[in-house]
């Protein structure tokens, strides 16, 4: 998984579920082909408290996985949204991410207007993953093929990681066990 591709049609779906679920928080599963999505698929959201984190429906979930198995389809990635929030991935989303090789898309809501962003998180290891919105074939970058090509990305990954870090960082109030959870 070296980023993800959403049709124009395929994100507005996203942040158009964000939008009606909130104040709640919107989830669902993204199914398709390598880091292509051709479906997606609202699940509802049953936790225990909707509004700050979100749980799929496991037997929504089970179906939708063996429907996408049989028209010979993958669970690509998952979404879900941060109703007055940004699209960073936040302590419970990292703790409770379980699948190391899908993307995990947020929605942001925060300023109002939908913001899209995709994130790797392999065992409390959280990676940028390049999220490329278009009815065209994404730019030859989001699918590296070289050695060279395939560093250029991890670079520009880590970059954005460590950008998001400090204003995720900055966001936050002193906080001595957040502070002592850093690398
Ligand atoms: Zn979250």
């Amino acid at each position: 998984m070296h980023g993800l591709w959403l049709t124009e049609e395929q994100a507005r779906r996203i942040a158009q579920h964000a939008l009606e679920a909130a104040p709640n928080e919107a989830c669902g599963m993204i199914g398709g082909q390598g880091e292509q999505a051709r479906r997606i698929i609202p699940v509802p959201n049953v936790a225990s408290d909707p509004r700050r984190c979100y749980t799929l429906d496991p037997e929504t979930m089970a179906r939708a996985w063996g429907e996408l198995r049989a028209s010979g389809l993958e669970v690509i990635g998952f979404y879900h949204s941060h109703p007055d929030g940004n699209p960073l991935p936040s302590k419970s989303d990292i703790a409770l991410a379980t699948y190391p090789d899908t993307a995990y898309l947020i929605v942001g809501l925060k300023d109002g207007a939908p913001d899209l962003a995709a994130w790797k998180i392999d065992h409390g290891e959280v990676h940028h993953l390049p999220l490329y919105v278009g009815d065209g074939p994404p730019p030859e970058a989001l699918y590296p093929t070289t050695p060279a090509q395939r560093a250029a990305i991890i670079a520009s990954g880590l970059l954005a990681l460590v950008v998001t870090l400090v204003i995720a960082l900055s966001l936050l109030p002193p906080a001595p066990e957040i502070m002592s959870t850093l690398p």
